[in-house]
């Protein structure tokens, strides 16, 4: 399986992939997770990587294709992978579409998390407390909101044209809203896959 996770920062795509990757044995690669790991590394991208990921900006599209070409490269990727944090420009969906096409694959599914813009800012605050992440200071979640309205939220329609999105309310228990999305993936898929015991 190959899909996207979609959706504005706080919306919960990184605990929700990490659970659905490890339910479906396949890896959950988040752009974000290996800026942050570069960026604590002091590697030249990760210098680069950190300033613009605390001015709540996104790095260009060519740097992050080639990060994704050269993940889903590896061997851990065969049987599938999720998508968490890319793509996030409508530059990016089409390097995607290409790199998939040039291996005979394609996106199955793109699930949209839906969670209203107050609960964002209640729950990336949060974050920060629990977290201590540079990128969850109040101005620069405002700046990255803004960021995904410009730049990301294209894509849900973009997806929808192309019949792969199922939108999710993002809203409740961890295991709740990892049900829905099992469910989502199941009816994508004819409905043969039942949502199983999440907890
Ligand atoms: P995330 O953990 O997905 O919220 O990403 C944290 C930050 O990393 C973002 O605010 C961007 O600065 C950067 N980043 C992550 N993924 C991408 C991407 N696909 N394109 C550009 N920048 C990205």
């Amino acid at each position: 399986m190959i899909a996207i996770f979609l959706g504005p920062p706080g919306a919960g795509k990184g605990t929700q992939s990490s659970r659905i990757a490890a339910r479906h044995g396949v890896p959950q690669i988040s752009t974000g997770d290996m800026l942050r790991q570069a960026a604590a590394e002091g590697t030249p991208l990760g210098l680069r990587a950190r300033k613009i990921m605390e001015a709540g900006e996104l790095l260009p599209d060519d740097v992050i294709v080639d990060l994704i070409r050269e993940r889903i490269s590896r061997p851990d990727c065969a049987a599938g992978f999720l998508l968490d944090g890319f793509p996030r420009t409508s530059g990016q969906a089409e390097a995607l579409d290409r790199m998939l096409a040039e291996r005979g694959l394609s996106v199955d599914a793109v699930v949209n998390l839906d969670v209203d813009e107050g609960k964002l800012i209640e729950r990336m605050a949060g974050r920060a407390k629990n977290e201590g992440r540079a990128d969850d200071n109040p101005e620069t979640i405002r700046e990255r909101l803004r960021v995904y309205r410009e730049k990301t939220a294209p894509l849900v329609s973009w997806f929808e044209k192309k019949g792969r999105l199922v939108t999710v309310d993002g809203l409740g228990e961890i295991g709740e809203v990892s049900r829905r999305i099992e469910e989502a993936l199941g009816s994508r898929n004819g409905g043969t896959r039942t949502a199983g015991a999440l907890s």
